[in-house]
């Protein structure tokens, strides 16, 4: 709880229930949570457009970034202290476990960067890798 009320304060949030309670699973967690993941852990329960609301207000304040995944579902992750509001550097790449489903941001490794074509504008960079993590090994 206290972690998760310092990064309110840090963002000038204003700290409500549900806020402290969703910064605090993902202090749990220590990777990647989807939506449902939220919804269905929450030790007090919030409706979709709670938790739709709260993590967009992380995205938007640089607490938590986007994980693509390949079946449409957006993955959540904390940032490292270096994103701020409206501009986050989360350009490194992101492993999934194909067993366990399991992500983790793999912040030492930055996505090389990749010579565009004349006229053409990067927005972002996703590089995902899979395979087993060290729990499901083989
Ligand atoms: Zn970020
Ligand atoms: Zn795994
Ligand atoms: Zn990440």
């Amino acid at each position: 709880m206290e972690q998760a009320l310092q990064i309110l304060k840090r963002n000038k949030l204003s700290i409500t229930e549900s806020r402290q309670v969703i910064l605090d699973l993902f202090f749990e967690a220590g990777g990647a949570l989807a939506h449902g993941d939220i919804e269905s852990n929450s030790k007090v329960s919030f409706d979709r457009v709670t938790v739709y609301r709260t993590l967009q207000t992380f995205v938007e304040s640089g607490i938590i970034h986007q994980i693509p995944t390949t079946d449409n579902t957006i993955l959540y992750a904390l940032c490292k202290d270096k994103c701020e509001a409206g501009h986050h550097h989360d350009e490194h790449i992101h492993f999934i476990c194909i067993d366990c489903d399991k992500t983790v941001c793999l912040d030492e490794v930055i996505v090389p960067l990749v010579k565009l074509p004349k006229g053409f504008k990067s927005l972002q960079t996703d590089m995902v890798i899979k395979g087993f993590c060290d729990e499901c090994k083989n």
